[in-house]
């Protein structure tokens, strides 16, 4: 079965809210083994909108729309489909029934434009809406199925959710329901991984092997269909295991969890924490600790060291390091080193990330823009420092360090 998303929505079409719902529904139409096709996104318009359903009836078997099944002038979804499929509109009582009972609670005589959102399709099966007001819609017309959800994400999902799934399940019972599982990389590009799965890639039809980058680190999603999870998992695992073998020293997990969500599980079940002290990353480091589950258990704290005088004053570094002719600077192999060494005895911890570089976009100590020292610390150990350079504007900089400097503690603790 072949399935098309149609958001309708001007406000989508001027950037003012993210399709979030479009991203719903496909997550649910692959667990439901139905292939999205198409998105569409369309105005408030309704001769485009019409124009949309005939696009999508030529070349889908199911269209899901949402968004304008509301009360006013511009929710024209079920009028348009009306017209489209030449049926009327009939007033679906129990969803009528539930407007009246709110108005007469409100002691308020119901508006006209609120009765619309009990209206459905002649022939048509009601959707019941369990978190708002307008009745949804599920139905066959010449061969093409169309199902019409509301657009407030919560009452999109609640109605998909609790009526959309068995409707489309019933609907398309033939095809098998798609499972992937996720394998995540880090200190390693897109296209290194890439380079080293080629053939396995070139080849793949079963299960499809599909690579991608998101925010410093590498996702590789295998996807198979299958009639069960024991028989997806017998056709996942060889694929897997392959990948496993040429690329375990940057395959961190097999889940879709950052990786800083994965040393922070380790530190805790190993009893060991951590600080940081981060110069040109601002506290994203601290930041993405404190964002995983429990991070207080292993998080002790960290300085945003950003000026030379707190890394003198905070973290114990000699001025002299810092500044003057001669000194190494902040920029520097030492001041990463003393950093990370100072950090773990201050805050008296098993491990410790420092992070000193120029961010950009100006020079630094006459030092190019992009380069960054990261300390690694362990209690009893002499200080790792690794030396890199990162390319992109401050943001990416930034988290490209933050991820770089995760995975070398992940080695680290797995090392
Ligand atoms: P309402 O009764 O609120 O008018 P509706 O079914 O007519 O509901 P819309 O008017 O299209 O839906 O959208 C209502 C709100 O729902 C939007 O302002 C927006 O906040 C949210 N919304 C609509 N479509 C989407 C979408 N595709 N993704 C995320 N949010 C959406
Ligand atoms: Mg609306």
């Amino acid at each position: 079965m072949k399935a098309e998303i149609i958001a309708v929505g001007t406000e989508l079409l001027l950037g003012q809210i993210v399709n979030t719902n479009a991203q719903f529904i496909s997550q649910q139409c692959a667990a439901l083994g139905v292939n999205v096709y198409f998105q569409t996104v369309v105005g408030d318009n309704e001769e485009r909108l019409q124009q949309a359903f005939a696009h999508a009836k030529e070349r889908a078997d199911l269209i899901i729309c949402t968004g304008g099944l509301g009360p006013t002038q511009d929710d024209l979804t079920k009028d348009v489909l009306a017209a489209f499929t030449g049926r009327k509109l009939i007033m679906h009582e129990p969803s009528l029934d539930k407007i009246k009972e709110l108005f007469s609670n409100r002691n308020m005589p119901i508006a006209e434009s609120s009765a619309r959102q009990a209206l459905m399709l002649e022939g048509s099966d009601p959707l019941a809406n369990d978190a708002g007001l307008a009745v949804g819609v599920a139905l066959e017309h010449d061969g093409t199925f169309f199902m019409l959800l509301p657009g407030p994400p919560r009452e999109m999902k609640t109605m998909f959710e609790h009526y959309g799934k068995d409707w489309i399940a019933g609907i398309s019972r033939d095809s098998d329901p798609l499972y992937s599982k996720m394998l995540k990389f880090a200190g390693i590009g897109e296209s290194a991984v890439e380079k080293e799965l080629l053939d396995l890639i070139e080849v793949q039809s079963d299960p499809t092997i599909a690579p991608y980058a998101k925010e410093g680190e590498v996702t590789i999603r295998l996807t198979t269909r299958a009639k069960s999870p024991d028989e997806a998992i017998q056709r996942l695992s060889p694929v897997e295991e392959e990948i496993r073998s040429r690329l375990s020293a940057y395959l961190y997990a097999d889940e879709d969890k950052p990786i800083e969500e994965i040393i922070s599980q380790q530190l805790i079940e190993h009893g060991k924490t951590l600080a940081v002290a981060e110069s040109c990353t601002g506290g994203l480091i601290s930041e993405m600790l404190t964002c995983a589950p429990e991070g207080s258990k292993m998080f002790k704290g960290g300085v945003v060291c950003y000026t030379n005088y707190v890394k003198h004053k905070l973290l114990a570094i000699p001025m002299e390091q810092l500044e003057g002719d001669g000194a190494p600077g902040a920029v520097s192999i030492q001041t990463a080193e003393s950093l990370a060494a100072n950090t773990l005895e201050i805050f008296d911890c098993d491990y410790s990330l420092a992070v000193t570089g120029v961010a950009g976009p100006g020079t630094m100590e006459g030092k190019p823009v992009g380069l960054v020292y990261i300390g690694i610390g362990e209690r009893g150990k002499p200080v790792e420092v690794i030396e890199g350079r990162y390319s992109g504007n401050r943001d990416q900089v930034k988290l490209k360090v933050a991820k770089t400097a995760f995975y070398h503690l992940w080695k680290r603790l797995n090392g």
